[in-house]
């Protein structure tokens, strides 16, 4: 998978801050390190890596991170929020012309995915916008390019202009143009040719077609397996081109990631999609800040904390973050809880912010029965205080005096006291950093 080493690095990182109560200046230095050795080995460029640690030591130091109990969360959320804005924030929809055709010109070097992309591109439009793209095979250097479109093109139903490998990409280009306007078509996607380098002879063909076509897109597409050197080749492409974005693929693979992170930073131009797999489903929308979150490794927990923090009282919320580190929570908190997380919102969206959770089939329809609260409630009440207080009392005779003063089958208090003793347990582990426990109480 993608991202797993600056993942795993990022979260350990992170970890040795939840792991305390307060953080003093010396583990903020500690983690800030860590995280920047890991974003230099995941290939992000070292300016980027630089300005990044710099961002967030500023922030830490404005928002006062060093005080309260919080501290951790507030680092973790810097971290995220600037990951998402190095990444360009929101979403950047491809251009559409007023009058049609809305052309697209794909450049990238040999291998980078280009044609694929253009397969993926129209596949997308036609899906979505009823599109009826014409697909230009202006690719003359790469020898199966042309067919490899043409067979991408039938298998789609999508229209491919060619005219074999001996006439000049530049008459290809208005030909099909041409074409395109005689038949009303309202994308136009060109693929162009590469090389394995940058090279002056590839970047005057570019720079001819851009003059001839004048796309409204012209999308670099950039290998994301190549590290540091995807980086390069961008910049290098920017600087010749008027690029107006960036498709990131290979995404899928075992990359380490760093191109997705300066990218943006380093050329100026946003990702739009990144490919994730060579089928012409697998190209998603770019979306920065669930790009940060699946680098953080934490599905959508951030939103999570913020819906927390916005709903419960802050020192309530330190006091019962502090009695999960320490294995205290106890009845009285859960139900304090229940009566937080009930002022949250729906629980069935609640729990599909947890890491892991929100593309689980499983949970498409789930319903939760807002009643089981009550039942809940009615059961902890008919405990005693210091059953309350210390829940490994609550033998099997004190269980059933539990269900008949609730008027609860003695099976929901015993399911009850395991599924307080699993959340306790989770609780503790996410407290100190680690998340994975909330996948498998879910059954993951
Ligand atoms: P071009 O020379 O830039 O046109 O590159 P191609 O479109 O021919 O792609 C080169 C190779 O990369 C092909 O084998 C593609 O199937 C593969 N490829 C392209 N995009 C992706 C992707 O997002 N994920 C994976 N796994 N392979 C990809």
């Amino acid at each position: 998978m993608a991202f797993e080493n600056l993942t795993e690095r990022l979260s350990k990182a992170l970890k040795n801050l939840t792991g305390r109560g307060k953080i003093n200046e010396e583990d903020l230095q500690a983690s800030l390190r860590e995280i920047r050795l890991a974003l230099l080995e995941a290939d992000v460029s070292y300016s980027t890596v630089k300005k990044f640690i710099d961002q967030i030591r500023q922030k830490a130091k404005g928002t006062e991170i060093l005080d309260g109990l919080n501290g951790a969360q507030q680092v973790i959320k810097v971290v995220n929020d600037e990951l998402t804005a190095l990444m360009g924030e929101e979403a950047v929809p491809l251009n559409k012309s007023e009058k049609i055709p809305t052309t697209i010109m794909m450049a990238g070097l040999q291998g980078a995915g280009k044609t694929t992309t253009i397969a993926k591109l129209a596949y997308k439009l036609k899906k979505e916008d009823n599109a009826r793209p014409l697909l230009i095979a202006a690719d003359v250097y790469r020898p199966a390019a042309i067919d490899q479109l043409e067979i991408l093109g039938k298998d789609l139903g999508v229209p491919v202009f060619s005219q074999g490998t001996d006439v000049d990409p530049r008459e290809i280009v208005k030909a099909g143009l041409q074409e395109a306007k005689a038949n009303k078509n309202d994308y136009v996607l060109i693929d162009t040719a590469g090389r394995l380098q940058i090279d002056a002879e590839l970047m005057a063909e570019l720079k001819d077609i851009e003059q001839i076509a004048q796309p409204d897109e012209v999308l670099l597409t950039v290998d994301a397996m190549t590290g540091q050197n995807a980086t390069e080749t961008a910049q290098g492409f920017a600087n010749e081109l008027s690029l107006t974005g960036v498709v990131l693929t290979k995404l899928d693979g075992d990359t380490r990631g760093g191109a997705a992170l300066s990218i943006r930073d380093v050329t100026g131009k946003p990702i739009k999609f990144v490919g994730q797999g060579e089928k012409p489903t697998d190209l998603d929308v770019f979306y920065p800040d669930r790009m940060a979150s699946r680098i953080l490794g934490m599905g959508d927990i951030m939103t999570l904390i913020e819906k927390a923090q916005r709903e419960t009282d802050e020192k309530k919320q330190a006091e019962q973050l502090e009695k999960m580190r320490l294995n205290t929570f106890d009845f009285n908190d859960f139900i304090e809880q229940l009566h937080q997380v009930q002022n949250m919102g729906p629980m069935e969206d609640l729990i599909k912010m947890i890491p892991g959770m929100a593309g689980n089939p499983a949970l498409a329809n789930l319903k939760i029965d807002e009643k089981q609260f009550t039942h809940m409630e009615a059961i902890v009440s008919s405990m005693t205080k210091a059953e309350r207080e210390d829940p490994d009392l609550l033998n099997p005779s004190r269980r059933r005096r539990l269900a008949a003063g609730a008027g609860r089958p003695i099976v929901e208090v015993n399911k009850m006291i395991k599924q307080f003793d699993q959340m306790r347990k989770m609780m503790n582990q996410a407290s100190n950093g680690n998340f994975s426990g909330m996948e498998s109480m879910m059954g993951q």
